[in-house]
């Protein structure tokens, strides 16, 4: 069975992650600031190295099938905290991918070097910066 196989590499995950969340916490809010996407409560992070004592599977069809949902701890509620975690879901569910990923720190740059969303909402209504200041001499 394939979860048998990989048990062993799915428990060290398991550790590698509260050591990120305890030791490197840095390291954990600047990789959440490279995830993007949603989770798709398919629950098989809820399944790496031994099956959760809460996740009720199937039977309940929201929340990825977490009983305890709202109390989930951190390893739960980061996941995945890197590229390395996404590695190992997959090792379960390949065909199906998590609903997060991972862009680069040259694509996070470009997302934060972009029109700032101010601006956009302003072209969004027809205004450039010329027509603000024109009727901001206007009222002087
Ligand atoms: S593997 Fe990804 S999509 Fe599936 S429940 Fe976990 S975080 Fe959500």
């Amino acid at each position: 069975m394939r979860y048998r196989k990989y048990r062993l590499r799915l428990l060290w995950g398991k550790l590698r992650r509260q050591f990120l969340i305890i030791f490197r916490p840095r390291y954990v809010g600047a990789m959440r600031l490279r995830r993007i996407g949603a989770c798709r409560n398919c629950g098989i992070c809820c399944q790496l190295g031994w099956g959760c004592w809460f996740h009720r599977g199937l039977e309940m069809e929201t929340e990825g099938g977490c009983s305890r949902y709202e109390m989930r701890p951190s390893t739960c509620r980061l996941f995945p905290i890197d590229q390395r975690d996404l590695r190992d879901r997959n090792l379960l569910l390949p065909h199906t991918p998590c609903g997060y990923s991972f862009v680069t720190v040259e694509e996070v740059e470009e997302i934060l070097m972009g029109p700032a969303p101010a601006l956009a909402v302003e072209s969004a209504h027809g205004l450039s910066a010329g027509h603000c200041r024109a009727a901001t001499r206007k009222q002087d």
